[in-house]
């Protein structure tokens, strides 16, 4: 496995294919994909993304680097499992693109254009690494700040009257956010995971960073 930055003046890159099916989880299995179309097909939120996955695999296969990682596509998946479980040549659909969503982070894709989910997913993510749980205060507070103070204080009012109905219908709590048992050992795992991750992603994908050409919204 290999790094290399991305290179604007390529288009193209044959090698982001390969490396796709030798280093992203399933990606090997992504080679027999036949362009049949069920999995876009069977997708309840094929229309929220840009590209549905038979198209993104077929842009991977064109070595559109840049464009398969800065898609919605990658964080509008909502891991329902339909397409795998439809795929006649079983490709694992749902890990390769959260599998590319983490390459899309890694290689900063994903902050050149970030979308609501990956702002939500990192707010969820502080949340669950810090208390071993999802605070739905902190994670929603942090959410909507992420568009900036004003938006934060504008979103965080207008759904004020659903968290009083939350917390009167014991829905939501109020004072300190509840924690796991240990988070001192939940630290010590994630900073394992970090490390092994770290070494298996030593690489990178690919050296292409192909400008334009999309090719239409087709799923
Ligand atoms: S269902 Fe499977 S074989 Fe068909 S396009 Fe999707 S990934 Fe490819
Ligand atoms: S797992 Fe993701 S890509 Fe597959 S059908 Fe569900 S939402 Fe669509």
């Amino acid at each position: 496995m290999t790094h290399a930055s991305p290179t604007p003046t390529k288009k193209y890159d044959l090698n982001f294919a390969r490396w796709v099916y030798e280093n992203v989880d399933g990606g090997d299995r992504m080679a027999l994909c036949m362009q049949c179309g069920t999995c876009s097909g069977s997708c309840p939120v094929g229309q929220q993304m840009d590209y549905g996955p038979r198209k993104l695999f077929m842009m991977i296969r064109a070595g559109l680097k840049e464009e398969v990682l800065k898609s919605n596509t990658l964080w509008n998946c909502v891991s329902c499992y339909n397409c795998v479980v439809r795929c006649p040549r079983k490709v694992p659909v749902t890990y390769i693109l959260h599998d590319l969503a983490t390459v899309a982070v890694r290689e900063g894709y994903a902050e050149a254009k970030e979308s609501d989910n990956s702002r939500f997913a990192k707010a969820f993510w502080w949340s669950a690494a810090k208390y071993g749980r999802t605070d739905e205060r902190l994670v929603t507070a942090l959410y909507y700040f992420s568009f900036g103070m004003g938006e934060g204080y504008k979103r965080g009012m207008a759904n004020m009257p659903i968290a009083m109905g939350m917390v009167k219908t014991k829905r939501m709590h109020l004072g300190m956010p509840h924690k796991c048992k240990n988070t001192g050992e939940l630290k010590k795992i994630l900073a394992k995971a970090a490390e092994i991750e770290a070494r298996s992603h030593a690489g990178g994908a690919g050296n292409a960073n192909p400008a334009g050409g999309t090719a239409g919204h087709d799923k």
